[in-house]
């Protein structure tokens, strides 16, 4: 089956993770099935939806890698695709809805609605609109609404029967219609409810796999309810479980997560991200680091699983790793930019092929420019390390790397011959020595990068 799918965010915030897993999930099944995948702004809230909101928002999704065939920004045959746009198609299905007695005018105030809420709430009972509106004659409401009384328009739930959902991660849910209540479609300053846009969208736009968080599964009935009366073909649904952070708590700053545009500027590569999001709560058969068209062809449906996913930093951290180990060289140079400043062009991908098994960020990319390229600052310890290794082999160290100065193999094995040392004996003082450090990138290819003078200089580290 294709499924055209889509991803319909709020611009009310920058996107965080687990919005960004939703939209990718839609996008794999879309692109696998050869379906179309529609980008949608719900922007119904204009308190909270500024334009650059939006603009951010196609900026990150791009970024992670997404791609649509039908948006704000690239349009298609079923736009306009934000909802503020969209406000003359909702007025012609309200008044069909009204027409045909499926919706009514509210005039219930805020303050009635929060007292009515109250006394449920004190007896016991599920705070639910009691339908007092529904009665209204249509005279009694045209009346009202002539003489200017601000009203909502409410759909009229049937009082009795059930309504069955099959979702396709939750499998079948029978809702009772009688706890529904009768909700609000359509606010007193004219704007739809989500209710209401969100789902008359999704059929108008041919929409016929509806992939959101599991925080939406009890709006499902109310919007098929919406659907069926308006006779709009109904999506399935398939309901994500929340992503949660590390100690159960939803998801926030606080227990690691941060919004992709937070995540890109950290320096995270979009690759890792989608290796990453891709297999948080859905089942790949093999774990290992997937190119795009390979998360494509192996993500499935059935593969998703109903227990919430939890974010964990250190296994983004390892997808990161294994995305700068399969990073074709041009897209790592490119990522590293920034911080290849003290790097000769001459050396550039040398250095960015030394290195990468040795960084994590840009940043990290930094030290070992530092390392190579500026003049070496040892720590107290790592000179009290260079001060137990005799004079003799760092007299012969200089020797040899003369006599092979560009081939650290054939330097090394002289030098072992020359002093008896080998192993750790031999290659450690060596790499404190040349790096300062206990750790990191194979010597054999850190070696070329450092001019001859300095590595002559570092092999005399008791002169100093
Ligand atoms: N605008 C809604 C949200 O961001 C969309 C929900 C859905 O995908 O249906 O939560």
């Amino acid at each position: 089956m294709n499924f055209t799918s889509r991803f319909a965010p709020s611009p009310t915030g920058y996107i965080h993770l687990g919005n960004a897993r939703t939209a990718l999930f839609a996008f794999f099944l879309a692109r696998q099935s050869g379906g179309r995948f529609v980008l949608r702004m719900e922007d119904t809230d204009q308190a909270r939806s500024p334009a650059e909101l939006a603009a951010a928002l196609i900026d990150d999704l791009r970024w992670l890698g997404l791609n649509w065939d039908e948006g704000p920004d690239c349009g298609g045959p079923h736009g306009p695709y934000a909802q503020m746009q969209r406000l003359p198609i909702y007025a012609d299905l309200f008044r069909k809805l009204l027409d045909a007695g499926y919706a009514y005018p509210c005039f219930c105030t805020a303050e009635e609605l929060a007292a009515e809420r109250e006394n449920q709430r004190q007896r016991g009972r599920a705070p639910r609109y009691s339908g007092r509106c529904r009665t209204l004659s249509r005279e009694e409401s045209q009346k009202r609404l002539a003489a200017g009384e601000e009203a909502t328009l409410r759909f009229a739930v049937p009082r009795s029967g059930a309504l069955q959902v099959d979702d396709l991660v939750w499998g079948a849910r029978s809702y009772a219609l009688a706890d529904l209540g009768d909700f609000v479609i359509r606010r007193s300053d004219g704007s739809p409810s989500f209710f209401f846009a969100n789902a008359v969208d999704d059929a108008l736009m041919g929409i016929n796999l509806v992939i959101r968080g599991e925080d939406h599964l009890t709006n499902t009935p109310r919007q098929i309810l919406i659907l069926q009366a308006l006779d709009l073909p109904t999506p399935q649904y398939a309901h994500l479980p929340l992503l949660q952070g590390n100690d159960g708590q939803p998801l926030s700053k606080r227990n690691g997560a941060a919004s992709l545009r937070e995540m890109r500027a950290q320096g995270y590569l979009p690759a890792a991200l989608r290796n990453y999001l891709g297999q948080l709560g859905h089942h790949y058969a093999e774990a290992h680091w997937r190119s795009d068209v390979e998360l494509i062809t192996d993500f499935s449906l059935p593969q998703i699983g109903r227990a919430p996913a939890h974010f964990d930093a250190e296994q983004l951290q390892y997808w990161q790793e294994q995305t700068i180990q399969n990073a074709e060289l041009e897209g790592l140079i490119h990522w590293l930019q920034p911080a290849l400043d003290l790097v000769p062009s001459e050396k550039r991908d040398d250095f960015v092929a030394a290195v990468r098994g040795n960084i994590r960020f840009p940043a990290d990319a930094v030290i070992w420019a530092e390392c190579c390229f500026a003049p070496l600052q040892l720590s107290e310890e790592a000179r009290k390390e260079l001060r137990e290794t005799p004079e003799d082999f760092w007299l012969q160290a200089r020797a040899c790397y003369t006599a092979q100065p560009e081939d650290f193999r054939a330097w090394t094995r002289q030098l072992a011959q020359q002093t008896g040392c080998k192993g750790r004996d031999l290659y450690h003082p060596l790499r404190i020595a040349l790096t300062g450090r206990e750790q990191g990138p194979e010597l054999a290819q850190l070696l070329p990068l450092i001019p001859h003078a300095e590595v002559l200089h570092r092999l005399a580290p008791l002169a100093s």
